[in-house]
């Protein structure tokens, strides 16, 4: 079983993928980190801008509203020690415009207990004029309170124009009511000062009372928003609650815009003031630059996560072809060490590379001890010629592949057939020649049975003698080599005498015995090396003589007769000897006669034959011999 490390799967693309994400994560968090350190930054320099304009404002109402009491408790306590007689609103008269030496101050008016105009520091008619409607009145005539009321804007009856009062209440010696005395500041007064406080587009500065109405508010020429009632605004929720000042973000009630603001009460008077910018002014800057950052932060995250991208698949491709590498050379070498042939890899030098288990089967030597031998170590030497020439020609290139089969030696049995399939290897980068693979099969068995059938197709089962179609073959080369040499060619034809009777009276089975026993004298006959002896066909057989003239022949054909008479097997039914005996008829092909066909020789042979059992049976009866025949045919 082969695990999954060993087919070189790891987790290493993975991990770098992990990484490569982790890097983009990281260079994202970071750069989201400092995009909002930097908004927050500068959210936290526009509060130090809105605070400080705030603290200059109230410094600025306090002093405007300080001045206005100071002049409010100066005249209240004159007219109470004076009387409000003709003379002393006479001289009032003439005094209050040295009063209103204050651009601030817009005008100062003093009523009596009925609300008629007493005096006041604007020049027209105000004889006719009662201010006993006012709100500012009417609180000062119902309540004892000598403070200074400073009231909600107003429109002014004299000017048209808006205005803030301060007032205070008038009483008489004996502590009743005397009527009021009044200053009024411009409303546009304070438009025109908050405007020199302009920090920066879509900014204000207003002035509130605590009640939320709003008392002057900058770039309100229009006096669009002078009187509001924002008492509902959430910042006068829970009022009581709230710090006296602070940083506060809202969304404008007045022009729907989200603000960032600073404001402050004032410490004396029910009072006030809120400076605040857009939101969306104040972070303008930063979201240029945190645009034109992030762009580039996402472009070199977006190139990152690419490179990652292909490096991670790059890993992942190799692994896999990795992977496939050793899984096919796995399967190779399962191949090779599970097959029963012999598998080996020589390289140029002949030496052995690579040998597979099966060669202690097939040669009886170990992988480990061939391992760097040479490869053809053991080949028989009758073989080594060619096998080392086709080896040689592998590797010239000169051919691709080869087969031949070869004897080699066995570490323990004496030799082996063996077949041998060679093809050359070249090396994967340059295509070079580099080795030769041979797979080697043990064919012994198959050779031997080879043999056996080659024999078989050639011998005769009963006698052990060549059989017929041997013969022929033989007797055509034979006959070529005479004709060619100029030799002669001997033949003997042999028959049994009256074998058929033979086999009747003793039986088929000792038929076959004495056609054995003829064999047996045949074989010892053709003595020499090119001799053949043949069953020719049933009990007839054939005795071929090559270089032997006619002489030599008649000898041979002589001696066979003969061996077979002094065998002395009995046949009751052949006359006169009563014995096994044969006929034999020779004949030698003469130089001159070669020019004609082999058959000549044969069926010169026969007629030889037929001459001897003609002529009384049990002879020899050579060609052209003249024989006597007998009077009648036994
Ligand atoms: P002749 O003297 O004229 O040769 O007489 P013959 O009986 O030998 O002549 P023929 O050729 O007519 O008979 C041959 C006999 O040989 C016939 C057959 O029974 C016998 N024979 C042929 N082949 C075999 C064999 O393989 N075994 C046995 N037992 N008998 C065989
Ligand atoms: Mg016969
Ligand atoms: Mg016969």
């Amino acid at each position: 079983m082969v695990t999954s490390r060993e087919l070189g799967r790891t987790r290493l693309p993975l991990w770098a993928a992990g990484f490569v994400v982790l890097i983009c994560v990281a260079i994202l968090g970071l750069s989201a980190w400092r995009e909002w350190e930097a908004r927050n930054a500068d959210l936290r320099n526009a509060e130090i801008d809105v605070a400080n304009v705030a603290h200059s404002l109230v410094q600025h109402a306090d002093d405007t509203f300080e001045l206005v009491d100071t002049i409010l408790v100066g005249l209240v306590h004159r007219l109470e020690i004076d009387g409000t007689g003709p003379d002393t609103i006479a001289k009032l008269q003439a005094y209050l415009p040295t009063r209103k030496s204050s651009d601030r101050i817009r005008g100062i008016f003093v009523y009596d207990a009925t609300g008629r105009w007493l005096a006041t520091t604007e020049r027209l008619d105000f004889s006719k004029l009662n201010n006993s409607d006012r709100e500012y009145f009417q609180r000062h005539r119902d309540s004892q309170d000598t403070g200074t009321l400073i009231g909600p804007p107003i429109k002014s009856k004299s000017g048209g124009q808006w205005i803030i009062t301060a007032s205070r209440r008038i009483n008489d010696s004996d502590g009743g009511f005397a009527g009021v005395a009044l200053l009024t500041i411009d409303v546009s007064y304070f438009v025109k000062f908050y405007e020199r406080f302009d920090i920066g587009p879509n900014s204000s500065a207003s002035l509130l009372n605590n009640s939320g109405i709003m008392l002057a508010r900058s770039h309100d020429e229009a006096s669009a928003f002078v009187g509001r009632d924002l008492s509902n605004a959430p910042l006068f929720k829970e009022w009581e609650k709230r710090p006296a000042a602070a940083v506060y973000y809202f969304k404008s009630p007045l022009d729907g815009v989200q603000r960032l603001s600073y404001y402050q009460r004032s410490s004396r008077y029910p009072l006030i003031v809120l400076a605040s910018k857009s939101q969306d002014d104040v972070l303008a800057p930063w979201r240029g630059a945190a645009t034109i950052r992030t762009v580039f932060v996402l472009g070199l995250v977006l190139l990152i996560a690419l490179i990652g991208f292909f490096l991670v698949r790059q890993l992942w491709q190799r692994q896999r072809m990795a992977q496939a590498l050793v899984a096919k050379e796995a399967h190779f070498r399962l191949l090779a060490e599970q097959s029963s042939d012999m598998v080996s890899r020589i390289g140029l030098d002949n030496r052995l590379l690579y040998v597979s288990p099966s060669c202690v089967r097939i040669i009886g030597w170990s992988p480990e001890e061939l391992l760097g031998t040479s490869a053809v170590a053991g080949i028989h030497p009758e073989d080594m010629e060619r096998v080392e020439q086709a080896i040689a020609a592998l590797k010239n290139g000169e051919a691709e592949e080869a087969r031949f089969v070869y004897r080699q030696r066995h570490r323990d049995k004496s030799e082996i057939w063996a077949e041998a399939a060679l093809h050359v290897t070249r090396a994967s980068d340059s295509g070079e020649i580099d080795g030769v693979v041979a797979v080697v099969r043990d064919m012994t068995a198959q050779k031997d049975l080879q043999d056996k059938l080659a024999s078989l197709a050639t011998t005769d089962g009963l006698t052990g003698l060549a059989n017929r179609r041997a013969f022929d073959e033989r007797l055509q080369e034979e006959w070529a080599r005479a004709r060619r040499d100029g030799t002669q060619l001997s033949l003997l034809l042999i028959d049994v005498d009256h074998f058929k009777k033979f086999n009747d009276h003793y039986g088929h089975l000792a038929g076959d015995g004495c056609l054995r026993a003829l064999g047996r004298i045949l074989s010892a006959h053709a003595k020499r090396p090119a001799d053949l002896a043949a069953r020719y066909g049933g009990e007839e057989f054939a005795v071929l003589l090559p270089n032997t003239g006619p002489d030599g022949c008649a000898e041979v054909g002589e001696g066979i007769r003969r061996a077979l008479h002094e065998l002395a097997m009995l046949h009751a039914q052949n006359p006169p000897s009563r014995l096994v005996t044969a006929s034999v008829g020779a004949a030698t092909s003469l130089p001159s006669q070669t020019t004609t066909d082999c058959s000549t020789l044969v069926a010169a042979a026969d007629r030889a034959l037929y001459a001897a059992k003609d002529s009384g049976r049990d002879r020899l009866v050579v060609s052209g011999q003249v024989v006597s025949w007998p009077a009648k045919r036994a």
